[in-house]
């Protein structure tokens, strides 16, 4: 045994003890503190527990006894609150120096430096904390916070048993929770839907601590183990989206999951120092969430997640306690909440009745998000404290267009929510009817309207907007979903499975845009240095051409894929022609080492860039005699211009896309493109939005690639458009610039019968 298992189980052995004593529940909070201020070596070790909303000074030593059950503070206050209210660990060499403190001297406890506390909770609430102070100014060591963690699951336990405190507030009946209530969110995937909230897991509350039996708790671990691996092998092969979706890709990260040895390491090690099964599995995934609050890197969250998930499937498995509310059969209008969702867990739910989801956590790339986009399910993430805002069977009204939800609506609300609801179905309804309608406009010019796309699972969204073709496949979403860097078969597979997909349409398939933002877990900069300022970093075909494997393995592949067949190619960020040529010449090599090889070779190859570094469009001249098109990235474009981030929020809102600078800078790259005969097209956001789009159009844009829910509406703005008109109006404004260049596009929509948004 470990010498910190060993301390650990004798910190178990004598709480045991206590608790198994016939001592009143007072007598034994007054020993525990006692027992974590010896083996912690702490002056102070204090409890306090939640009172008629309070958290109240229950026992403490250290600290004055005349404090008991005279300190109380406010959930929130001072550090104590603020561990419970975030339910999170608090370890301060100087709690003085923390914001939140907040001195209270009846306690005497001015002399003591060093703080660390711990929320005691049951059933996803803190109902309590358990705290250490000391008087040298150090922070406590991670055995140390781990020893009074271990202890707060045996104080949830003597809470339950001698009922000090008032179940009923537990469990969220709280007069507060009656009235509707907006609460705001992130969307993660925009949708509208109404229904009741379901929690997704009636959570397994932990019931006892210590064990009786270790040999016995390591065999029901074991036997857990074993049923939850085969569990996740069943589901890897039934994935209800059949065979090569990315889902497939996020499975088998699960799967790895389920088969790490580490992780069932450490939940032996936990059993050993005298815990519970159930104790320790929820033991170790503490220590998860703990390091996941400290990991910076989202997609690295993104997978512990994904482990937080299997987690809770194994504890279900050993307490026995299996119903998610998938297996327990749903309603059939469905908000699934969660604190987080892993892809399995979200393929589980039978997608008819589940409306919408909305977690406390999530991300734009996490796996599950991926899978909701796929199910055709509205995800609203990041609400801060669902389990004290909703009960279980609130009715809800889930708007992620808008990032919002409203809880127990009043009749009005759920009115005005309704039309909104109906006519957003009407209008997704006459867009589809646009499917096979041209974008022609008044006098007659087409457009073309093509869809953005990035997953296996996006292609059924070609035909089912009737769009063009795919002006941008944002290749590095394969690299994303994955644990590993794809293999050249696999990337492979997936080009040709979208090109097969895609039939006579054409794609245009961008090389990797990784490193930036969007870092993989498995390619990191060698020289280990971090990009300040990632966005103008070591990302995009920068990165590709230095990683030269990289670039020649995804070549090989689009060339491989396109075999007798036309190949679109472009390349992200391009700053100067020679990396263009440079990025060619990777793909000439592959061609001819596999017409060696005498593989089938495309018929055609169209090599074209992303124009997002203002630099290039200096240098058009030299570019431009060998490009086959150019697309517009205005997202990049947008921020380098105006050198303000695309993904800080302060800035958000500031720089706005019909802005004359923007609008003047890609008239002349459209103009200098157009006199010597390459196509110029836009793929950024900027294309699906009405008024940015009839700019665009008003410049000389007959090139969109879009968000594929933009095309029914793009296609309707061209078809009542008359170009030569808005062409007109924008050569007047860009001449001499109006203040508010947005308010005149609005009014010209608004006066052609457009809307105005
Ligand atoms: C862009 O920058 O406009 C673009 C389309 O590429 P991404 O959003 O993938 O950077
Ligand atoms: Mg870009």
């Amino acid at each position: 045994m470990t010498t910190a298992a060993a301390a650990a189980r004798t910190i178990l052995t004598r709480l045991h003890e206590v608790m198994a004593s016939r001592l009143h529940a007072q007598a034994k909070l007054n020993q525990v503190v006692e027992i974590i201020g010896d083996s912690l070596d702490s002056e102070v070790c204090s409890i306090y527990l939640l009172r008629e909303g309070m958290l109240e000074l229950f026992a403490t030593r250290g600290l004055a006894q005349e404090a008991v059950h005279v300190t109380r503070m406010a959930v929130g206050e001072g550090l104590v609150g603020t561990i419970a209210e975030n339910i999170e660990t608090l370890n301060l060499a100087e709690a003085t120096a923390h914001p939140d403190f907040s001195y209270r001297p009846e306690t005497g406890e001015d002399k003591f430096h060093s703080f660390a506390g711990v929320p005691i909770v049951r059933h996803e609430r803190a109902v309590g904390v358990l705290s250490v102070q000391h008087v040298d100014p150090r922070r406590y060591e991670d055995v140390e916070i781990e020893a009074l963690q271990t202890t707060a699951m045996v104080l949830s336990e003597l809470i339950a048993n001698a009922d000090l405190v008032d179940e009923e507030d537990l469990l969220g009946n709280n007069p507060a929770l009656s009235g509707p209530e907006i609460v705001r969110g992130l969307t993660l995937v925009k949708g509208l839907a109404s229904g009741t909230a379901v929690y997704h897991q009636p959570r397994v509350t932990v019931e006892h601590v210590v064990a009786e039996d270790t040999e016995a708790e390591r065999q029901r671990v074991y036997l857990a183990f074993d049923k939850m691996r085969e569990q996740i092998d069943r589901m890897t092969n039934q994935a209800e989206f059949g065979v090569g979706g990315e889902h497939e890709e996020v499975l088998a990260t699960y799967k790895m999951f389920a088969y790490d040895e580490g992780w069932s390491r450490r939940i032996n090690e936990a059993i050993e120092s005298g815990l519970t099964a159930e104790a320790a599995i929820e033991r170790v995934q503490q220590r998860t969430r703990m390091r996941m609050r400290e990991i910076d890197d989202p997609l690295l969250a993104d997978r512990m997640h994904d482990l937080e998930d299997l987690s809770n499937r194994l504890l279900r498995i050993v307490s026995g306690q299996l119903g998610t509310a998938a297996a327990k059969g749903l309603r059939d209008d469905t908000i699934l909440l969660a604190r987080n969702l892993g892809p399995a867990e979200l393929l589980e739910y039978d997608k008819r009745r589940l409306k919408g989801v909305i977690l406390e956590e999530g991300s734009l790339t996490s796996h599950v998000v991926i899978v909701a986009r796929a199910m055709g399910v509205p995800v609203l993430g990041r609400v801060r404290g669902l389990r004290g805002l909703v009960r279980e069977g609130d009715p809800l009204l889930l708007d992620a267009d808008t990032g919002t939800v409203t809880t127990r609506p009043t009749p009005a609300l759920v009115e005005a929510f309704d039309a909104r609801f109906v006519k957003s179905k009407e209008r997704q309804a006459a867009y589809a009817k646009l499917r096979d309608v041209q974008p022609v406009s008044l006098d007659g010019s087409r457009v073309t309207v093509m869809i953005n796309a990035g997953l296996r699972d996006d292609m059924p969204m070609l035909n089912l907007t009737g769009a063009d073709g795919i002006g941008l496949f944002r290749t590095e979403f394969q690299f994303l979903v994955a644990a590993a860097m794809p293999q050249r078969e696999r990337q492979m597979k997936l080009y040709r499975d979208v090109l097969d997909a895609a039939g006579s349409k054409p794609v245009i398939f961008r090389t990797v845009d990784i490193g930036g933002d969007k870092t993989l877990p498995y390619l990191r900069d060698e020289d280990g240095e971090n990009d300040e300022n990632p966005a103008m970093g070591w990302r995009a075909l920068r990165l590709a051409l230095e990683r030269e494997g990289l670039l020649k393995a995804q070549a090989r592949a689009l060339l491989e894929a396109a075999g007798g067949r036309t190949l679109n190619v472009m390349f992200p960020l391009v700053s100067e022609p020679w990396e263009f040529d440079a990025a060619c010449e990777v793909f000439e090599n592959q061609r001819q080492f596999l017409k060696q090889q005498k593989k089938l070779l495309p018929k055609e190859i169209h090599f074209g860039v992303m124009l997002e570094v203002p630099a290039l469009a200096e240098m058009l001249d030299v570019i431009l005699p060998k490009l086959s098109f150019i697309s517009i990235g205005t997202n990049d474009l947008t921020q380098f211009l105006f050198a303000a981030d695309r993904a800080n929020p302060k800035l958000a809102e500031r720089y706005d896309w019909l802005n004359p600078s923007i609008l003047r800078f890609i008239r002349r790259v459209v103009k200098t493109a157009g006199e010597a005969g390459v196509p110029v097209g836009v793929c950024g956001e900027m294309g699906g939005r009405q008024l940015e789009a009839l700019a665009l159009l008003g410049i000389g844009i007959r090139r969109l690639s879009i968000t594929p829910a933009a095309v029914g509406p793009i296609k309707e703005l061209v078809c009542k458009t008359n170009l030569a008109e808005i062409e007109e109006a924008m050569n007047r404004w860009l001449a001499v610039p109006p203040a508010d260049l947005r308010s005149e596009v609005r009014q010209w929509a608004l006066d052609h019968g457009l809307e105005g948004d």
